[in-house]
């Protein structure tokens, strides 16, 4: 008997319909309400909160199965309680996110969208020497707020780029400091010491607006500060305080707080770089963690362990 199962509809398209034998599928839609129902497994996106009334809304689910390696829409601690097992998906998307905090890193350096917008307003008068002056990025430093799958990915392409790179992490990584010649440090040195400040570490009690009126002033004048992991990590009114005083050189972000509405003031500031959470988005990785997502839904439903489990 195939088991009921909620797939967001969104997915539909990376998916085949060999990975969806013996599922009895409902897509559910980003703007549906929380379903109410006896479906045994969820595959939600990370836009839908899956907290302790959803899950008492799906009585027989057996597994979240999240198509993202973030899991801060899902309240763990509810799923554990109810014996609901949450997966996420690791690894397949650590290249394509942190090839796209280089495009931020460099985009926000040399000025690309300030550059760009000249070009199309007509205004360009030519080549000038003290034009969009940007960030030579050969003698700077790195720093990398989190070291784990994508904060080491983004490190390890700095080398060629001529930075020096420092890194907090919760743990030392050997092999990552030998590859690079990347320095664990605390996350004050971090911040005091860093050129480009990019967060990598997952959004938890621990970490949201860890970056903050506070935490901004003790960086360096003119730091550029990139964010491809989760918007709640800034406290997004005092970044654009922040970019509006100068004191910042520059912000390029892929995540906000309360997507997909962006604070009006950071919306405003200056020298931003502003993606719409496409860190992931390239097709090769959306398949894999579709099929991740789903792969994990059936290891679970024929009673072995998940591929992928968050604890
Ligand atoms: P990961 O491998 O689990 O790495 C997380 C890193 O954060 C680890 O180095 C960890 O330290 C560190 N960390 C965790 N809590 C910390 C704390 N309280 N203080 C200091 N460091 C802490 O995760 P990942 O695969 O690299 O993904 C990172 C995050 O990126 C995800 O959680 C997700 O939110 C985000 N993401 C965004 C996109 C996008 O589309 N923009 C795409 C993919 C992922 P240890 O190594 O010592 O454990």
């Amino acid at each position: 008997m195939a088991h009921p199962a909620l797939i967001a509809a969104e997915l539909k398209n990376l998916l085949e319909p060999a990975q969806l034998v013996d599922l009895d599928v409902t897509w559910l839609a980003a703007d549906q309400p929380p379903p109410k129902g006896e479906w045994i497994a969820i595959v939600p996106l990370l836009s839908r909160w899956v907290g302790g009334t959803e899950l008492k809304n799906l009585p027989k689910l057996r597994i979240v199965a999240n198509c993202a390696v973030g899991y801060d829409n899902v309240d763990v601690v509810a799923a554990e309680m109810r014996k609901v097992m949450v997966t996420n998906t690791p690894g397949v998307l650590t290249e394509a996110t942190a090839d796209l905090t280089w495009a931020l890193i460099l985009a926000t350096a040399r000025r690309l969208i300030e550059g760009v917008d000249l070009v199309r307003s007509g205004q360009w008068t030519g080549w000038h020497p003290e034009q969009l002056l940007g960030l030579e990025l050969r003698g700077r430093t790195l720093g990398l707020y989190g070291a784990g799958r994508i904060g080491q990915a983004v490190g390890r392409r700095a080398p060629p780029f001529g930075l020096r790179i420092l890194y907090t992490a919760r743990t030392a990584k050997p092999e990552f400091e030998r590859d690079t010649g990347a320095t664990h440090v605390d996350p004050s040195r971090l911040l005091g010491e860093s050129d480009i400040v990019s967060l990598h570490v997952p959004s938890t009690p621990e970490t949201k607006g860890m970056i903050n009126g506070e935490t901004l002033a003790r960086m360096k004048r003119g730091v550029i500060l990139i964010n491809t992991a989760r918007g709640d990590l800034i406290r997004e009114e005092a970044l654009a305080q922040a970019l509006e005083r100068g004191h910042l050189g520059a912000s390029g972000l892929d995540v906000y707080t309360d997507e997909p509405a962006i604070h009006p003031r950071l919306l405003a500031a200056p020298r931003t770089v502003l993606l719409p959470h496409i860190g992931s988005a390239t097709e090769d990785t959306r398949r894999k963690m579709a099929a991740i997502a789903v792969a994990n839904v059936h290891s679970v439903l024929s009673g072995k362990p998940p591929l992928t489990p968050v604890y």
